[in-house]
């Protein structure tokens, strides 16, 4: 058995014993107290007809002469011994006929019941109970024991037979409540395992973690708050597992992308080295573009980690995002010029201001706008767009960077904001892509609290958009 076991059965014990023996001896003492007062009852009700009887008698025989059959009489089936004195002490009748003669102390004439007749006393009747031998366990010996039971005859005379009742009653509540305490040990144990053994499986799975079995989860049998750890516990190992999953991917991914550059590298310098190639401008440039690739790389999954971790710092100014968008549209014009595409901006003049990094928002703005240029052919059109939105309820600026180029697949576009996804890798990689550019502007508008999403068509184009919420005022 677990220690928990252990304390659940403990404190079930420690209940059931407490319950059930304060009840059965509650029960008990008043079972015992209701019954001498029925006895009680009883006995005066015997004693007031045997003291009238004799009463008559003495009226009648103007003594006590003969009494002994009477009284034998009168007891008839009661329990106990009935002893009749005269006024000075002396027995005249005994239904035992032993103390015919025998002369009564004062302390036992104080217990008897005088017997008078019209002011006139005419002697003491005893009644003493049946186990009344000295043997000191009835109730009321009254004269034979010296004990003074409210200095009556009557008082708490209780014969064998009722005796035993009285203890086959107690024995009855003491087994009742032994078998109550029992059953409700059994009902609580049962429900103590149906706690313990989810949380043993718990407990298992859980090492089963801890030593590297991310695939681990557990059985939801119940929806009380045991199910409901279960079901956090099945999240976490969830999440644990698809964290490992994608911390394999990414390092398989970047070990993929180092790869690439590095052959181009290691190639062209061997056939430098080997002479197959000349050491020409033509094959420095392509070790120097190579190398650039790698370097970006490198910076990228760097401000990738930085902000995955919480630890990118941005300087905070009131920014204009206005101006931001102005430059970076100046700065791409050349490239769309050289590739004959209309670069368009729309910039209104009333907008919200922004709390934000310069230098971040400027690298979002370039992502995007870098993305569009290489996706969209000669003639086609780029347009930069501005305006003052509110995003679940919160007012913000909205930056919106759309083409008319070759669009996404549907297919892809949930998945263009996760790290090195590429719709045509090798394209993509070709033209210089890290495949996290969009991880980085997702990361970066996420670090200022904003939102990035996008919309394309295959073959009509893609808008991207960015939203950050306005600055307090
Ligand atoms: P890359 O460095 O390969 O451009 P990104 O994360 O910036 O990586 O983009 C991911 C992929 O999304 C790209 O490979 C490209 O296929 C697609 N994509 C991004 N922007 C556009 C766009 N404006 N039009 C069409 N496809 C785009």
């Amino acid at each position: 058995m677990s220690r928990l076991s252990y304390k659940i059965f403990g404190a079930l014990l420690l209940t059931v014993l407490l319950s059930v023996g304060l009840t059965s001896f509650a029960a008990n003492q008043l079972t015992a107290s209701q019954f001498r007062q029925y006895i009680i009852r009883g006995n005066t009700e015997f004693i007031t007809s045997v003291e009238s009887a004799l009463s008559t008698y003495y009226a009648q025989y103007q003594g006590w002469d003969n009494v002994n059959g009477v009284l034998i009489q009168l007891l008839g089936s009661n329990g106990g011994r009935l002893v009749l004195s005269d006024t000075s002490g002396l027995i005249v009748a005994d239904t035992q006929n032993k103390w015919i003669g025998y002369q009564a102390d004062e302390y036992s004439l104080s217990n008897g019941t005088l017997i008078s007749i019209s002011g006139t006393d005419a002697g003491y009747l005893y009644w003493i109970g049946s186990q009344g031998s000295g043997s000191g366990s009835g109730y009321g010996k009254g004269m034979q024991s010296g004990q003074n039971n409210s200095g009556n005859a009557a008082a708490g005379i209780i014969s064998e037979s009722q005796q035993q009742l009285l203890d086959e009653m107690n024995r009855s509540i003491w087994l009742s409540g032994g078998l109550a305490g029992l059953a409700a040990l059994g009902l609580g144990l049962l429900l103590a395992s149906q706690i313990i053994r989810p949380l043993k499986a718990l407990s298992r799975s859980a090492r089963r973690i801890a030593g590297g079995e991310l695939s681990q989860r557990v059985k939801v049998d119940s929806r009380d708050e045991l199910g409901e750890l279960a079901e956090s516990f099945n999240h976490m190992a969830q999440s644990l597992e698809a964290n490992e999953q994608s911390r394999q991917r990414l390092l398989a991914d970047i070990a993929h992308e180092l790869r690439t550059p590095l052959t181009v590298i290691e190639g062209t310098v061997d056939g430098i080295l080997d002479g197959v190639f000349e050491a020409d401008a033509q094959h420095l440039t392509t070790i120097k573009e190579e190398s650039a690739t790698l370097t970006r790389l490198i910076k990228d999954l760097r401000d990738i980690s930085l902000a995955e971790s919480g630890k990118l710092k941005l300087e905070m100014t009131q920014v204009d995002i206005a101006d931001i968008i102005r430059r970076q549209a100046k700065q791409a014009s050349i490239l769309a010029k050289d590739k004959s595409i209309a670069l368009l901006s729309d910039i209104p003049s009333n907008l919200s201001t922004v709390t934000g990094d310069a230098t971040r928002l400027n690298q979002i703005t370039a992502n995007l706008l870098s993305n569009a240029l290489r996706h969209t052919p000669a003639g086609g059109q780029i347009s930069l767009s501005l305006k003052n939105m509110l995003y679940r309820d919160k007012p913000g600026i909205m930056v919106s960077v759309t083409d008319n180029g070759e669009g996404i697949p549907p297919a892809d576009l949930p998945h263009i904001f996760d790290r090195f996804y590429r719709v045509n890798t090798s394209r993509a990689r070709s033209e210089g892509g890290s495949g996290l550019g969009l991880s980085i502007v997702k990361e970066m508008a996420e670090a200022h609290g904003g939102y990035v999403w996008a919309e394309s068509s295959l073959g009509k184009g893609s808008t991207f958009n960015y939203w950050l919420p306005a600055s307090h005022t």
